[in-house]
């Protein structure tokens, strides 16, 4: 059959025009084998340069479409529809990133479109060994998996069960809540965190189309979009989940105390213990590494207080399997550890202390209930608050955490609430306060007799240099507006403390196959247009995972990710990529390296009616990577759309150059 290959260059406004010869490329191309006809025009993925496009295969019997334009990211599908819909299938089409590729990143526009040519030549050679390809459709299951319950999680597994699908919810914890549950009152509307937190715990913990598994890890995935396989490993809690009714006798029974996680370290707990009232489910669980019993043999005062028989030392962690459709990863942050930062003083001074155990000492439920105190009891009567600590700064994190400006005015608010004649010194390099409410929020802290130092602290020292500062921590600074060096002495120092990834989140992001940013967070798809999507199908992210957020901004995106997996469940079938890999059975030698290599699975070694071992492709589970492709040592396997010829006749025309 004759190939006849429609070429289209892109002007994309002035992004391309300005920089590569758009004219000379049309003219160029019009002198190449198998093109029959060449076009330009400004937007070609706009609805009349899509016509062009349909109308030339229509009117022209082309058979092969080029376009040179932009990232195939951005406009492949376009195009492909495009074809499509004139009658072309979709994979004869081939694009040309002269965007990305040449005028963004030159600026002598003869070189720029030189390559630009070339980038043309290969895509026009490539295209002439596409074949016709056909995509298929597998069923979706209807289930999703949420990990981490933290405020994303719960607002993604709530939308989502709302509608009637089935959520699993997987927290790590004894209790869902996050550190939303650890925060006194919320910026900028000074709501209590708790009493806008737990209602929607509560309707978690009950919802019909919620199964909540705390003090669970996932340990695998398999599978794909619509299909994904993952299995579970419910801890055990050593305390029976039917017959436990709550009352929270063997907490009080229970001799052994260690530092609670909940009031980041400032009070303490039992070795069982449930970590907040609150805490959804109310049901306990034995710290098996503080436990009396399980360190020494002895003990079992939880056993004989609890009548209802509930404590049972004999339980085993259980692995549960599950299908589901979709997953989202709400699994949060960590908070920065402050003692890297020497010349700051945390773990050195008493009352040098992080916001978030601020945040325990001012709240209500924490180990003071309330009240701001010094380590020895007495009450601050001044208090330094220090911004960016481990945030802006090369040599920890260069990302703004984006919330402790706010949580630090949050907190002069609070201190001159309880203690009215304090002195607060609010030390940050620039406040950022960029939400709804913030900048008023800001004002009338500004009202609130805050003193405020715009400076980096250099250092929190207890070296008095005159009786002011005798007994007093002093935090050295310089404050930039008035160009001098300031002591500021004062009894409490809050260091606002960035938030950063988990400290396992690598080892989280392998496990579902997605990527991380050099920060640590996880990646999304793309930053502005696909924000809670990431490259691997089906697998969506939201809340702090992604990066440091506040609550409103955490909010909005766990009800995105939500409507993605809704919208994956509503599509009811995914289609399968086209392009995968095949096996050529007379060159397999049944060696199994592929199946060694494939993260995906997709490759499988197996007799077939009692022959030689040969590999099978399952194309459900493809990516079409081509890792298998490469390390096959007898050239079997090739991929749809990937082959040889394609690659080779691409490379060909690149370096005729
Ligand atoms: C000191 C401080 C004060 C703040 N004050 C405010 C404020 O006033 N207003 C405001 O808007 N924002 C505030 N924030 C920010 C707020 O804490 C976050 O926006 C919010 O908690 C993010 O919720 P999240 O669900 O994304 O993460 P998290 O709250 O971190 O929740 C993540 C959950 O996932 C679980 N998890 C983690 N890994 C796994 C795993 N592998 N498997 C299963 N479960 C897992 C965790 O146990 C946790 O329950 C403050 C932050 C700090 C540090
Ligand atoms: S057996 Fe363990 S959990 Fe039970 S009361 Fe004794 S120390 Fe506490
Ligand atoms: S939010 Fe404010 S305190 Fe936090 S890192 Fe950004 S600028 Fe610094």
């Amino acid at each position: 059959m004759e190939i006849k290959t429609g070429v289209y260059i892109c002007h994309c406004g002035i992004n391309i025009a300005n920089t590569v010869d758009v004219e000379h490329l049309v003219e160029a191309a019009k002198g190449w084998d198998t093109v029959a006809v060449a076009r330009e025009y400004k937007f070609l993925c706009s609805d009349p340069g899509q016509e062009i496009i349909k109308k030339d295969i229509k009117e022209l019997g082309l058979n092969r479409v080029v376009v040179a334009s932009c990232s195939p990211r951005m406009h492949e599908r376009t195009f492909r529809n495009a074809c499509q819909q004139a009658g072309l299938n979709p994979y004869l089409f081939e694009m040309a990133n002269i965007r990305e590729h040449c005028s963004w990143v030159h600026s002598d526009k003869e070189l720029a479109t030189k390559k630009a040519e070339a980038l043309l030549r290969a895509a026009v050679r490539r295209v002439f060994y596409h074949e016709p390809l056909e995509t298929k459709e597998s069923p979706v299951s209807p289930n999703t998996l949420i990990v981490g319950g933290g405020i994303a999680g719960i607002q993604a597994a709530l939308e989502i069960a709302d509608s009637e699908h089935k959520v699993y919810l997987v927290e790590r914890d004894p209790s869902i809540g996050g550190h939303m549950t650890q925060l006194d009152k919320t910026f900028p509307t000074l709501d209590c965190s708790q009493c806008i937190l737990t209602p929607k715990m509560a309707l978690v913990g009950s919802h019909p189309y919620i199964e909540l598994m705390t003090y669970s890890e996932v340990e695998e995935v398999s599978g794909f979009v619509g299909s994904f396989k993952v299995k579970i490993r419910k801890k055990a809690r050593y305390v029976d989940e039917d017959k436990c009714t709550g009352c929270g006798l063997c907490q009080e029974k229970c001799p052994w105390k260690v530092d609670s996680e909940y009031n980041a370290g400032l009070g303490k707990r039992k070795a069982i213990y449930t970590p907040f009232p609150q805490a959804v489910p109310n049901i306990p669980v034995i710290d098996k590494e503080h436990c009396a019993y399980f360190l020494k043999g002895t003990c079992r005062a939880c056993e004989k207080f609890c009548d209802i028989k509930a404590i049972n030392f004999e339980q085993v962690d259980q692995i549960v399997e599950v299908g589901v459709g979709s997953i989202i990863l709400t699994t949060g942050y960590d908070v920065f550890n402050p003692s890297a930062i020497a010349q700051y003083g945390y773990g050195k001074y008493d009352n040098v202390i992080t916001g978030l155990e601020f945040e325990r000492m001012s709240s209500a439920t924490g180990p003071t209930g309330g009240e701001i105190r010094l380590k020895d009891g007495r009450q601050p009567k001044s208090v330094a608050i220090i911004h960016c600590v481990g945030s802006r700064d090369k040599n920890y994190h260069e990302y703004c955490s984006r919330v402790c400006c706010m949580y630090g005015l949050k907190f002069s608010h609070l201190i001159k609430e309880k203690i009215p004649d304090a002195d607060v010194y609010q030390m940050y390099i620039d406040m950022r306060c960029f939400g709804e409410g913030y900048e008023e929020f800001y004002k009338r802290l500004c009202e609130e007799g805050v003193n405020f130092i715009r400076g980096k602290v250099a250092r929190v020292t207890d070296r008095a240099i005159s009786d002011e500062e005798k007994g007093k921590l002093i935090v050295q600074c310089e404050d930039t507006l008035l160009a001098s060096l300031m002591r500021v002495p004062v009894d409490m120092v809050i260091l606002c403390v960035a938030l950063e990834a988990r400290a396992d989140a690598e080892r989280v992001a392998r496990m579902f196959n997605i990527s991380r940013r050099a920060d640590g967070f996880f990646l999304e798809r793309h930053v502005k247009l696909d924000p809670v999507a990431t490259p691997t199908d089906g697998v969506f992210i939201a809340g702090c995972c992604q990066a440091p957020k506040d609550i409103p901004d955490t909010v909005a995106q766990a009800s995105a990710a939500a409507a993605r997996a809704l919208a994956v469940i509503s599509k009811g079938k995914v289609i399968l990529e086209a392009s995968v890999a095949t096996v050529n059975e007379a060159l397999c030698q049944g060696c199994g390296r592929c199946e060694e290599l494939c993260e995906f699975h997709a490759p499988k070694v197996s007799r077939k009616n009692g022959q030689l071992p040969v590999s099978t492709i399952n194309e459900a589970l493809c990516k079409g990577c081509g890792a298998c492709a490469v390390f096959c040592p007898t050239g079997a396997i090739s991929v749809k759309h990937f082959t040889r010829d394609q690659i080779l006749a691409e490379v060909e025309a690149l370096i005729e150059v």
